[in-house]
Formats: structure tokens, sequence, C-alpha cells
């Protein structure tokens, strides 16, 4: 399908910002944004890129009452000598595709939608951040759009992708995050939507969150729903420990995001020759592996921090400090290998880094 592009009238393009110190995250959007829409009798049409606007829908539309949205989360990165990057562009592509088939929304062809990638990218290129670790977000989104109340899959649905450029994560360097453990509510349960980047997985997420940050803990360390027991996520990221020599994090299984920079860590630290399982890990066997001092480090990690390091973990009024509230050596490794590779700066023995160009 061609794109058809509407570009914005220059007198009407918005500033850009002046200083990328205070970018922060995901309150700035660029002028243009991609747009398609499917109907069951048409499959996907209109695919084009326009200047950013608001969008209409009826009060019945399907995505309002039942929850039919899913989105997904990239970034393109400014590198040496202007080079734009993407890291590992169709994981994102395909994690959609997998969202969308679980809750019965349409797939979109991947060729179609690194093509609307790439040209949205290379029309906002200005808008790329230069300083090193900030970057450009890119955020895909599908909702359902038919007018129609009665609970059913709709038979329309409106594609679109916004981007915006976000600062620094770490802009004063590493700072420790701790975490409550919950064991009064659950993210997801196997056989549900947890591993969809699915709205209603964030909604339900938002009350622990909050009860998290009312204790003073930055995010949640979230257990298994059926046992309560198993260690699944941290906030909206996956999770590590080293441990002894072994580095661990919880196996995709139905109710785990697969994350694209979870699976990068686990290949990356294969290449080095750290052993990495896919194990399950209990509350009990952390609290036992920080009373006989082999829990060495422990980290988050998602697109938005590539890594970032846990320094304590709360449960049942019991606190474990880890690696004296100090980032470990690991994290930091992967920290900057990852970004590395992300901003051109090395090589990429894994074909993660997609350059964009005209
Ligand atoms: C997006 C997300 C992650 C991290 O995925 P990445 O592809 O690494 O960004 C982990 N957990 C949840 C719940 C998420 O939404």
């Amino acid at each position: 399908m061609e794109i058809r592009i509407v570009k914005v009238e220059p007198a009407k393009m918005k500033p850009k910002p002046a200083d990328e110190s205070k970018l922060g995250f995901g309150k700035i959007f660029t002028d243009h944004f991609f747009t398609m829409q499917y109907h069951a009798d048409l499959g996907w049409y209109d695919a084009m890129i326009e200047p950013y606007r608001l969008i209409s829908l009826e009060p019945t539309a399907l995505c309002f009452h039942y929850g039919q949205e899913i989105f997904e989360g990239l970034k393109a990165y400014r590198g040496r000598d202007d080079q734009i990057f993407l890291f590992r562009p169709y994981e994102n592509i395909k994690r959609m595709n997998d969202s969308a088939d679980r809750l019965c929304m349409p797939k979109i062809d991947p060729e179609l939608f690194m093509d609307a990638l790439k040209k949205l990218i290379l029309i906002e290129k200005d808008w790329i951040p230069r300083t090193r670790g900030a970057s450009l977000y890119i955020r895909p989104t599908m909702v359902a759009t038919e007018a129609a109340l009665g609970v059913h899959d709709s038979n329309a649905y409106l594609f679109f992708i916004i981007v915006g450029p976000v600062g620094v994560y770490y802009p004063q360097g590493f700072s420790p995050t701790s975490m409550y453990v919950t064991d009064e509510y659950v993210r997801a349960v196997r056989g549900g939507i947890g591993y969809c980047k699915a709205a209603g997985n964030y909604a339900a997420s938002l009350r622990a969150s909050k009860v998290a940050m009312e204790k003073g803990f930055t995010q949640v360390l979230w257990l298994d729903a059926i046992e309560r027991k198993y260690i699944e996520e941290v906030g909206t990221s996956n999770v590590f420990f080293l441990i002894g020599e072994e580095l661990i994090t919880p196996p995709l299984g139905g109710s785990i995001l697969p994350g694209v920079t979870r699976n990068s860590v686990i290949q990356m630290a294969r290449t080095w020759n750290i052993r990495v399982s896919e194990r399950p890990i209990s509350i009990d066997e952390l609290l036992d592996s920080s009373a006989n001092g082999s829990l060495k480090e422990a980290f988050a990690s998602g697109t938005a921090a590539i890594v970032s390091p846990i320094g304590k973990i709360s449960y049942k009024g019991r606190a474990i400090i880890i690696n004296n509230e100090e980032t470990g050596t690991l994290t930091k490794k992967l920290y900057n290998e990852i970004l590395q590779i992300q901003y051109g700066e090395k090589d990429d023995p894994f074909g993660w880094r997609m350059p964009v160009s005209d």
C-alpha cells in the first residue's frame, strides 16, 4: 500500500524544544503522525502521514467500552555523523501483531509497518535529539472504532504512530530503585493478556503502583497470580537477578511481557559466558540468597531505561538490600554495551541495529 503524505505548512510547525535536558518523557509530540484505517470488509486502507491532530470517535466506539487497545514502544537514536538508527524494530512489530491476535484485532503487514515507521522518522528527523542518551520515542497504537455497544470484537480499527523526543533517562547517573512486593494485587495471570502490550494490563496495575509509591517505593514487584510466590516483573519492566554466577529472569509463560530488552540482555550476557537461566524464581529464594550473601545484583529491563538497578526490595515488612544500594558491575556493563550498539558507537555482532536513511 502506498503511504500518502500530507505535510504541515511550514508556518504551522511547532517550535522544537530548545533545551534537551528538559525533555522528560511523553510530553512533546512532533508535527506529523501516521494513521491507517481498517474495516473488516476492506482490510487496511488510507495509510497516511498527516499533520498531528485530534482524533474524533463516536462515544459508542468499542475502544471506550471494552478495551480493545494495544500499543508498542520503541525508539529512534541519533548516532555519530547524524546517522539515525532503530533497535530491533521487527521485534516490536511482531509483538504488536501477537497482541493484535490475542485481542481479536487485525494484524499489520510488517513491511508496511516498517515503511510507515521509516517514513515518519525521516519526516520528523530534526526532532531526534542530539544529546547522547536522549532519543525519539515511537508509540504505535491500535484502537477499536466501530460504533456499537454489544460486547464483540470490532469490525473497524484505527492504527496510528505518534513520535516525540524524550530525554536522557539518567541525567544524574544511575540511581538504584526500591521495589515493594505486593501480595494483594496481581498484574496478569496465565491464559490472560499479560504478554500483550494491551491497555487493560496497565489499568489493572495502577492501584498497586500507587500503593507502592505512597509507601515510598519506586515501583511494584509483581508475584504470580496463582501461588503469589514466583517473581514475574517489576513495574512495567522485566526483571533480572544475579545470584552467585547465575543471571536469572522469570520464564515467559503468558503472564509476562516478552521484552525486547529482556531478550537482548539474555543474548548479550550469554556471549560473555554468563550462565543465564529463564526459570521460575520465588520470593523465598530471593530472601534466602540475600541472607546467605549470594544475591549480587538486581535490575529491571525495558526500552525506556535499558536497565535500571534495583537497590532494595521490601516483602511483608522485610527489606532486602542489594549490593549496598549501588549499581552493580554487570548492570553497568549491560547498559553501556546496549547503549553503544543503539547509538552506532560499536560493532553490532547481533545485527540489532537498523539504519534509517532516505
Ligand atoms: C514494555 C514492557 C516491558 C519491556 O519491554 P521492552 O520491549 O524491553 O521495552 C516489560 N514489561 C511490561 C509490562 C511492558 O509493558
